[in-house]
């Protein structure tokens, strides 16, 4: 079955690029119809359930998952109910609802409104998880398939991570094009940083709260499967600041002119920060995962009010 989402572009950045001697790379998953790279995960798992003879489907989230689940329900045809917290922006409701999804709002967090949506789950309308199934992680993979056509091996791949949906999916991605050395480093929000968390204690252990305007990784802990990648593929968690991430953000609009959340920004900022990591590696592709939560004004009202560290 054709995918539901598009495959992107790998673009050489020019700035990046000259900024550590490096060939970097981005991959724009910023240019997925739904904004981010969810559409991939999401696609494929709302592709399996509507296969199954599934009708409706419901999910959790007042971001980019609840906009993927929202655009994927309604290119096949499947009614689609997205819980959201209290706290999301009329702009990302009026986005889902544009995807023609009903809107609940419901709980003063992600997990309330996750716990009320795993309340309404009937075997008619299963839940899509924002990051942590199966379905989801082989639908990201697919991006790392793409970049078997690039005319260079990658040696090193940065992303962010949230729950730890996107990670697992590159790892099972690299895994599955036989590129079982090739390094991942794994950036988050300080305040956001469930994985530096649980590698730290060698468990998984949740935040006590979200403190990061990085709102798409604010998922209190990370999937089990992430963790358990991380001692089975070389993974390495770096953390930045909001205003390190913002600043990225706005160094990667004036570059390439798209608009990508603080969370995406995590990942561009630790390239430009010139991560150790990077020494010694050749070409390294940086994922851009995109995000519809942000506008320019709100990045350079950010970079404006967020403390200095
Ligand atoms: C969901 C999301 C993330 C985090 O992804 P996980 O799979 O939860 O780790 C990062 N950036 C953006 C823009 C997202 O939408």
């Amino acid at each position: 079955m054709h995918p539901l989402h598009n495959k992107t572009p790998l673009v050489f950045s020019k700035e990046m690029s000259r900024l550590t001697g490096k060939a970097v790379w981005i991959k724009m998953e910023v240019q997925q119809p739904s904004g981010s790279f969810k559409l991939r995960g999401i696609g494929h798992a709302c592709q399996v359930y509507h296969q199954k003879g599934v009708k409706s489907l419901i999910c959790a989230s007042g971001g980019n998952a609840g906009l993927a689940v929202a655009y994927a329900g309604r290119q096949l045809g499947l009614a689609v109910t997205v819980v959201v917290p209290q706290t999301t922006s009329p702009e990302a409701i009026a986005a889902i609802k544009q995807e023609k999804a009903i809107v609940k709002v419901y709980g003063k967090d992600y997990q309330e409104a996750h716990d009320y949506a795993m309340s309404c789950v009937t075997p008619q309308q299963p839940y899509v998880h924002s990051y942590d199934h199966p379905l989801l992680w082989k639908g990201h993979a697919s991006l790392i398939d793409e970049l078997k056509t690039a005319p260079f091996i990658p040696d090193l791949i940065v992303l962010s991570v949230g729950g730890g949906g996107l990670l697992c999916g590159v790892v099972e991605g690299l895994m599955r094009n036989g590129w079982n050395q090739t390094p991942v480093l794994a950036v988050e929000t300080q305040g956001a940083h469930a994985l530096a968390l649980a590698l730290q204690v060698q468990k998984i252990k949740a935040l006590p709260h979200i403190n990061s305007i990085a709102t798409s990784l604010g998922a209190r802990q990370i999937a089990q499967k992430a963790f358990d990648y991380s001692q089975q593929h070389p993974i390495f968690s770096h953390v930045v600041s909001d205003l390190t991430a913002v600043n990225a953000c706005l160094r990667f609009y004036d570059e390439h002119q798209l608009v990508v959340e603080p969370a995406c920004g995590a990942a561009l900022a630790a390239v430009f920060q010139q991560h150790p990591i990077l020494q010694g590696k050749s070409n390294v592709v940086v994922i851009a995962c995109g995000g519809v939560g942000s506008s320019l004004e709100q990045l350079q009202q950010w970079q404006l009010s967020l403390p200095i560290e």
